[in-house]
């Protein structure tokens, strides 16, 4: 049996962060599941496809193929043979990914790569619905929060560091969107499994979060 750590959690709450640091200190491997749906919202948009048009973004499901590699330890996103990685931070591509994860076809051509990727490795994977659908089985299950006003802000000095100006307001209304149409779609919302581990890092370090999650499962053990 392999071991697995599933982070889930709203938009900014530090997911991907806290688990590329632990896959490094762990050595296991870390599946951003959110690539996976940014990947296939790039190939929506691609088509020329509009979010709303549920029955041709369904069809267009049969045809994409996504698979994972790992690139100096850095996960890949293969969209139909074509190395994306580079284009799924975009913001267009995250509004789309946000707008599409609610449709169960979309949902099901990752799922099934997701449970195949924690059956071959140690795997630590962050999302929306890992634990409480991807993988109802895991180790170790963490629901990561923070406040809506701390996500806004760390996304506006992320963007700021970047030489990115944008506004407060407008990324705090953006994430409380998204929190929205991830607790309330019908298939795998967003919700805390009842085995998970809160943790609200809203005035937590990032070193303070993973020390937490290493007591967690060392007590999980
Ligand atoms: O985490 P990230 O912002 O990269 O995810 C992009 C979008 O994919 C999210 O807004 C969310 O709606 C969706 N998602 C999901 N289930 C997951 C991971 C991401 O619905 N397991």
């Amino acid at each position: 049996m392999k071991y697995s750590i599933a982070i889930d959690g709203p938009a900014g709450a530090g997911k991907s962060t806290i688990a590329k640091e632990l896959a490094k200190k762990l050595g296991y491997i870390y599946v951003d599941t959110g690539a996976m749906y940014r990947a296939m919202a790039l190939y929506f948009l691609r088509l020329g496809l509009c979010a709303d048009q549920h029955a041709a973004i369904a069809e267009s499901c049969k045809n994409v193929r996504v698979a994972i590699e790992y690139l100096e330890g850095v996960q890949q996103i293969i969209l139909n043979g074509e190395n994306v990685t580079a284009f799924l931070r975009e913001e267009e591509v995250g509004r789309m990914a946000s707008a599409t994860s609610i449709y169960p076809e979309v949902r099901m051509k990752l799922v099934e790569l997701q449970r195949e990727l924690a059956a071959e490795e140690d795997v630590i994977m962050d999302g929306r619905d890992i634990g409480t659908y991807v993988l109802p089985n895991a180790n170790v299950k963490i629901y990561l929060t923070a406040s809506v006003e701390t996500r806004a802000n760390r996304r506006y000095l992320e963007l700021k560091e970047k030489g990115i100006e944008s506004n407060y307001e407008e990324i705090k209304k953006d994430i409380e969107e998204r929190d929205y149409r991830d607790k309330n779609r019908e298939f795998a919302p967003l919700l805390q499994a009842e085995d998970a581990v809160l943790l609200d890092t809203s005035d937590m370090t990032v070193e303070e979060v993973i020390n937490s999650i290493l007591t967690i499962k060392e007590k999980a053990k």
